[in-house]
């Protein structure tokens, strides 16, 4: 169902009044977690202001150490609705439970699913029952066609409204913190008709390396980008390393407009 050979034309998802797998490139950004309202409120009309077209933070996050900042659950929906009210851009938040998706749905506009639930395939019956578009992230050691397989385990239940990610894969590299894999959109592109989003922020991990790898993303044809923005990426609880500033996002923003109408 994910695959050009069943469906030629490219897929478009329509979220309110923006169609994400046509012409334009959006730009979602926004912290890593909602850490608390006025944090989040700024964070939102700054890079609305900046030309985002959608607003990312995650509620519930996927720590690695159970002892790490786990998100304010459905305090932080709460706030993202409010960002929502106030700017208008639409929601992209994670989904780690099954659980969960009735509350979920009532708040977010995208349901994302993270790189360590890719093949979390509960999960993805359940995101695939459910008529709200899926961003579904590329596993951190996943293939390009586990990746595909992982997204037809939500068309096959349903719902067609599914956008891929690339955010990143472990190599033997060290310096970054994933290797970013922008071969991915072209040939994703040319293997499925569905939409291609990257995510550089995560994967880079590193602040001066985001800009330069949204750009090339754009370039290599990505209908979508996820970067991660803070007022004070110091004091982040959670990926301040790789968080741009605001003034650091209105300057990638330049760039990547420019890239997106040359390409
Ligand atoms: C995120 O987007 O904040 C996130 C946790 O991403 P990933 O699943 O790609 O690590
Ligand atoms: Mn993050």
């Amino acid at each position: 169902l994910a695959s050009r050979d069943f469906k030629k034309t490219d897929t478009v998802i329509q979220v309110d009044d923006l169609q994400i797998g046509g012409k334009k490139v959006h730009v979602a950004a926004g912290p890593c977690a909602v850490e608390n309202r006025v944090t989040l409120l700024d964070i939102a009309e700054k890079v609305k202001a900046s030309g985002a077209s959608f607003l990312r933070g995650g509620a519930f996050k996927p720590r690695t150490s159970p002892y790490s900042f786990q998100g304010l659950g459905i305090e932080g929906l709460n706030y993202l609705k409010e960002a929502k009210e106030k700017t208008g851009l639409p929601i992209i938040s994670e989904i780690m439970d099954p659980r969960d998706i009735d509350v979920m749905i009532d708040y977010v506009d995208i349901l994302q699913i993270g790189t360590r639930n890719m093949q979390n395939f509960k999960l993805l019956m359940e995101v695939g029952s459910v008529d709200k578009p899926v961003l579904l992230k590329r596993g951190m050691s996943a293939t390009i066609k586990e990746l595909l397989m992982a997204a037809e385990y939500i068309l096959s239940r349903g719902n067609e409204k599914v956008i891929l990610c690339e955010r990143g894969i472990r190599t033997f590299e060290t310096a970054t913190r994933n290797t970013l894999d922008l071969s991915a959109v072209p040939l994703l592109k040319s293997l499925s008709h569905l939409p291609v989003a990257v995510d550089p922020s995560h994967g880079v991990g590193k602040r001066d390396l985001v800009t330069p790898m949204a750009v090339a993303a754009v370039a290599a044809g990505a209908d979508m980008l996820l970067i991660e923005v803070h007022t004070n990426p110091e004091e982040a609880l959670s990926d301040g390393e790789q968080s741009l500033t605001p003034e650091q996002f209105k300057e990638m923003m330049k760039k990547v407009k420019a890239v997106a109408e040359a390409v």
